[in-house]
């Protein structure tokens, strides 16, 4: 059930609004937008007679959401969600892009390919520590110490930094090295993994599993979302298709639009997992934005060739800097700011 409050309620009244929700045995989620509050309230919400609460007077509306995501729901934050990072925001009438590269792979690397990226506008540095890879044999990560080079690229560039979580350990490991949390297309559905983000703050980027639907992706994320994480971003990378002769995933743009109408959260668009192929990417990173995407993820490297892992799919830095001149022109038109990382340093200053 949602109650909308209007914005004139005062700090008491809201407060007295929730403690009259917990008292019936229910848990009230509020969100301050700029026109309203919106008060997601979760339980046995069927035996609530409504009109207890659209009859006070500071209430707008009260309303039950149908689908099983609530707290997910565009209704429980009709505004949409802007996740805060550092001098940063994603979200809203903005665009940013993170890339670099698939994994870390040596400190040279690294930092060559973070120095690059930032040269080209990105505004967080991608690198995978932990590598879920199909074969065991497959180099698995440089583990703690990559971890450790991506927070030196981090405090030389000045760029956050996203990396994968594999689980919990992993997770805990990370806190004090990574911005922005990974879940990866495998562990889209590792429930015990999701309720452990739930209770930490750090934001998380939850991508799609590779045949997971729409709403079983949005479930996962209420899972976080119920723990009390707010900061959800959702990264559609690509679903299992048919025909994997010419690309490797099926980049589903349809969910998209999709997304912006069922959910506040950003939504974050892998065009390099999504099609595995270096020549499909920028295109595809094109409409992703066309689509409405908030952010990109983009994989990077300078010397593709002897890439660990994902070398096909990896931009040049001279295409990735290409590829950020056509965004930025483009964000032109659709009256999106595509939030370089020049900007970034200019407004911060
Ligand atoms: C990755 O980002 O390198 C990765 C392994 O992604 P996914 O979970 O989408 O396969
Ligand atoms: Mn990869």
């Amino acid at each position: 059930m949602i109650i909308i409050v209007k914005r004139g309620a005062t700090r008491e009244q809201i407060t007295e609004m929730v403690g009259k929700i917990t008292s019936m045995g229910l848990t009230a989620h509020s969100v301050e937008g700029q026109q309203q509050y919106t008060i997601s309230v979760l339980g046995k919400t069927e035996k609530v007679d409504m009109n207890e609460f659209s009859s006070i007077a500071y209430v707008e509306s009260v309303f039950r959401v149908s689908k099983p995501f609530k707290l997910a729901s565009r209704a429980a934050n009709p505004e949409g969600t802007r996740i805060k990072l550092k001098n940063l925001e994603i979200g809203a009438d903005r665009m940013i892009v993170m890339a670099g590269p698939c994994s870390v792979e040596s400190e040279d690397q690294v930092m060559r390919i973070a120095r690059a990226v930032k040269a080209a506008g990105a505004t967080v540095l991608r690198g995978g520590a932990f590598k879920p890879r199909s074969s065991p044999y497959a180099f698995q990560g440089m583990g703690l110490r990559g971890l450790q080079l991506l927070k030196q690229a981090s405090q030389e560039t000045g760029l956050p930094v996203i990396s994968e979580a594999m689980d919990l350990e992993g997770a805990e490991m990370m806190m004090d090295y990574v911005d922005i949390f990974q879940i990866g297309a495998r562990n889209m559905q590792n429930f015990s993994l999701l309720k452990e983000l739930g209770k930490m703050d750090k934001p998380i980027m939850l991508k799609r599993g590779m045949s997971a639907t729409i709403e079983e992706w949005l479930m996962s994320a209420e899972y976080i979302l119920a723990g009390g994480n707010r900061n959800v971003l959702l990264c559609e990378r690509g679903i299992r298709s048919f025909d994997s002769q010419y690309s490797r995933n099926t980049l589903d743009l349809n969910a998209i639009p999709i997304l912006k109408s069922l959910t506040h959260l950003p939504i974050v668009v892998d065009p390099s997992h999504g099609t595995g192929h270096r020549h499909l990417v920028a295109p595809m990173a094109l409409a992703g934005m066309a689509a409405g995407g908030d952010a990109l993820i983009i994989e990077v490297h300078d010397r593709p060739e002897e890439a660990l892992s994902d070398g096909p799919q990896a931009l040049l830095p001279s295409d990735f800097s290409e590829l950020m001149g056509k965004l930025v022109k483009m964000g032109r038109a659709l009256d999106k700011n595509v939030i370089t990382e020049l900007e970034r340093e200019r407004t911060a200053a």
